[in-house]
C-alpha cells in the first residue's frame, strides 16, 4: 500500500515532467550557466548531485555542503525548483535547512534498507517531494519498500525514478531499461508519478532521445536528463550529459502522448507499449545469440557435438514448469523455443 497525493501535487507544471541539470555540481559558475540556459526553454526542476555516490574510491565523490550555498543561488536567479541526492541523515538535515525543494534517493541507496529507514526518520515532520530511483539490482519489491518507508514517516510526495538496472554482462546499456519492471510498478500504483532517468539508462549521449521517446510511449510522467555546460570535462558520467541546448533539441523532437487516451487514441497507446516490449524482446534475442554463438566456440574447441539433446530437453522441461505461473500455454512456449533452439543450433554449425 502507498499513500501518496494525486499525480500532480508533484509540484506538476508541465507534461512532460522536465528535471535537468548535471551530474555534479562542480562549480558555482558551472551550476549557472547550466540552470540559466536550461530555465530559459521552461525546465521546471534543477538537478545536481552534491554528494555523489562513486562505485570506485578515488573518483571525484562531490563538492558536499558547499555547494548548497551554489544551489541558492540557482533558486534565487532561475526561479526553478532545485534537487539534490542524500543518502543519509546529515545529507538530509542540510539539504533541508539550506532551502533544497526536492530530495532523490539513488539506486545504491534505495537497494539498503538500514539507510532508506534512517532517511525516512531524518524526514519525519517535514513536507518535501522525494524520488526514489529504482535499486540498482532488479527487485521492485525493494524499490516499493523504499518508498513505503517514506510513506510511513509521512512524506505522500514520491515519485519513482525508473534508471535502469545493473548487469554483469556488457550490454548496449549501461543500466538495462527492463521496461516490464516499471510497467508493473505501473500497473500496481497508478497515481504514482514514474519518471525516467535516459542518462544513466544509456550511458551515453547517442541513446537518450530514443531512451526518451520509449519512455513517454510507455506513459512515464516526465524525464530526469543529466545536462553540463561543457559535457566532455564532467568530473562524473562524461559520456552521457548533454548540454542544454542538446536537451532543448531532444525535447523538441519528441512525439507527446496526449493526456487523456480514448477511443484510437487508447489503441495507439497500448500499440506504442507493445512496440516497446517488442524491442525488448528483440534486444534479448540478440543477447541469447551471442552467447550461445560463444558456447558453440567452446564446443568446437572441446570437440564436443553441437547438438546436446539432454541439455535441449532440460530448457523445455524448465521453461514449461513455469508457464502456469506466467499465465502462458506450455505448447506455444514450446513452439517458440523449438525455433529458438533450432536457430542457435544452425549458427553453432555454421562456426
Ligand atoms: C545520479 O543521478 O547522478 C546518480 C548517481 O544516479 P543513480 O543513483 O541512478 O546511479
Ligand atoms: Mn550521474
Amino acid at each position: 500500500m502507498l499513500d501518496i497525493l494525486p499525480i500532480n501535487a508533484f509540484t506538476y507544471s508541465a507534461q512532460p515532467y522536465i528535471i535537468a541539470g548535471p551530474c555534479s555540481a562542480e562549480s558555482e559558475q558551472q551550476l549557472l550557466t547550466t540552470a540559466e540556459a536550461l530555465a530559459a526553454f521552461g525546465v521546471s526542476v534543477f538537478r545536481a548531485g552534491l554528494w555523489k555516490p562513486r562505485t570506485r574510491p578515488g573518483t571525484f565523490g562531490g563538492v558536499g555542503s558547499d555547494g548548497l550555498a551554489w544551489m541558492k543561488e540557482v533558486k534565487r536567479r532561475t526561479h526553478m525548483r532545485v534537487a539534490t541526492e542524500v543518502a543519509c541523515p546529515e545529507h538530509v538535515e542540510q539539504a533541508l535547512s539550506a532551502g533544497i525543494d526536492i530530495l532523490w534517493i539513488g539506486a545504491r541507496t534505495t537497494a539498503n534498507p538500514f539507510a532508506v529507514q534512517e532517511i525516512a526518520d531524518a524526514l519525519r515532520g517535514y513536507d518535501i517531494p522525494v524520488m526514489v530511483k529504482n535499486p540498482v539490482n532488479p527487485d521492485i519489491d525493494l524499490w516499493i519498500g523504499a518508498m513505503q518507508r517514506l510513506n510511513l514517516a509521512g512524506i505522500r510526495r514520491i515519485a519513482a525514478v525508473h534508471r535502469g538496472f545493473s548487469l554483469y554482462s556488457r550490454s548496449t546499456y549501461r543500466n538495462d531499461p527492463q521496461w516490464h519492471i516499471p510497467i508493473e510498478l505501473r500497473r500496481r500504483y497508478p497515481s504514482l508519478p514514474i519518471f525516467c532517468d535516459p542518462s544513466h539508462i544509456g550511458g551515453r549521449r547517442a541513446l537518450i532521445q530514443s531512451l526518451a521517446q520509449q519512455a513517454l510511449d510507455l506513459r512515464f510522467d516526465g524525464l530526469m536528463v543529466e545536462c553540463h555546460i561543457s559535457p566532455e570535462t564532467a568530473k562524473s558520467d562524461a559520456a552521457q550529459q548533454i548540454t542544454p541546448d542538446e536537451l532543448d533539441g531532444i525535447l523538441s523532437r519528441l512525439t507527446l502522448r496526449s493526456d487523456a487516451p480514448a477511443g484510437d487514441e487508447m489503441l495507439h497507446d497500448l500499440r506504442r507499449q507493445i512496440d516497446a516490449l517488442d524491442t525488448a524482446l528483440l534486444e534479448l534475442l540478440s543477447k541469447r545469440m551471442e552467447i550461445s554463438k560463444e558456447i558453440g566456440i567452446y564446443k568446437k574447441q572441446h570437440n564436443m557435438p553441437v547438438l546436446q539433446t539432454e541439455r535441449y530437453n532440460e530448457i523445455i522441461a524448465r521453461l514449461v514448469s513455469r508457464c502456469a505461473d506466467a499465465g502462458l500455454d506450455p505448447d506455444f512456449i514450446k513452439k517458440i523455443f523449438e525455433i529458438i533452439h533450432a536457430h542457435s543450433v544452425d549458427n553453432q554449425l555454421k562456426l
